[in-house]
């Protein structure tokens, strides 16, 4: 399961770097085919193998030889890395898809949002529309009707709590970051309810550390922006990947 994971990761990733393109450009994810963007060839069937063509030609167009950013093959790498971590911790079960949908969108966000301060909802809401069904499916098979209301409780505790942070800094805190919250505590509410004020505090903690990192180095001022998305994405991923011993750590023998 974990290498079938990974190798649909693989071409998930792939497809996940046009998203990143296109989303934020308003283009359809779908058509035209894949073209490079320097010269417009289109891209071949055998150039268009994830990982291994960028490898094969050493990052570079092969009609007009103009630089793939390496951000192609990393976003192909990692989506694969978190399909693997999602099989190991979730093993064979029903809610496997819908936590390896939830992973992909979290990484297409995080990298829209670090390059354009965005979250689009134009990947929250078929985020939204796909793994909705996916845990209702999951519900019904495994008859975890309780995690499914959990769910629900989950996702619209996050969207609340991290709202009234807008309604008192919307510069702080976009209301896209409020629309992610939402989705994060659908998917962390169906682990257990802990799991949503886990992720949101491991998301705080993180933004925090950085933050305060990138101003000790000088990288950045008080007064930039950093983009919240990639750690509210990073919490929920340490959340689902290991929020089990971090919780019996914090409340010992009661979790
Ligand atoms: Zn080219």
């Amino acid at each position: 399961m974990a290498v079938l994971s990974g190798i649909i990761g693989l071409c998930v990733g792939s497809f996940l770097n046009v998203v990143i393109h296109r989303v934020p450009l308003r283009q359809s994810v779908v058509r035209p085919r894949s073209h490079c963007p320097q010269c417009g060839t289109q891209i071949d069937e055998r150039d268009n193998i994830p990982l291994v063509s960028w490898i094969a030609l050493r990052g570079r167009c092969r009609s007009c030889h103009a630089r793939i950013p390496v951000r192609y093959p990393l976003v192909e790498a990692a989506t694969a890395v978190l399909f693997v971590a999602a099989a190991v911790r979730l093993g064979a079960n029903w809610d496997l898809p819908a936590f390896c949908v939830f992973f992909a969108s979290l990484l297409a966000i995080s990298v829209i949002d670090l390059e354009r301060y965005i979250i689009p909802s134009r990947i929250i809401y078929p985020t939204l529309v796909v793994v909705g069904p996916l845990l209702v499916l999951a519900a019904a098979l495994d008859s975890r009707w309780r995690a499914l209301a959990d769910a629900g409780i989950g996702g619209a505790a996050a969207f609340a709590a991290l709202f009234v942070v807008h309604v008192i800094s919307p510069r702080g805190m976009g209301f896209g970051d409020v629309r992610l919250a939402g989705v994060i505590g659908l998917m962390l509410g169906w682990l257990g309810l802990r799991y949503v004020p886990l992720g949101l505090f491991l998301a705080f903690v993180l933004a925090s550390v950085v933050g305060i990192g990138l101003m000790v180095a000088r990288l950045r001022s008080r007064k930039d922006a950093v983009p919240f998305g990639p750690f509210m994405a990073m919490g929920a991923v340490v959340a689902v990947l290991w929020g089990h011993p971090l919780l019996r750590l914090y409340l010992g023998s009661r979790a």
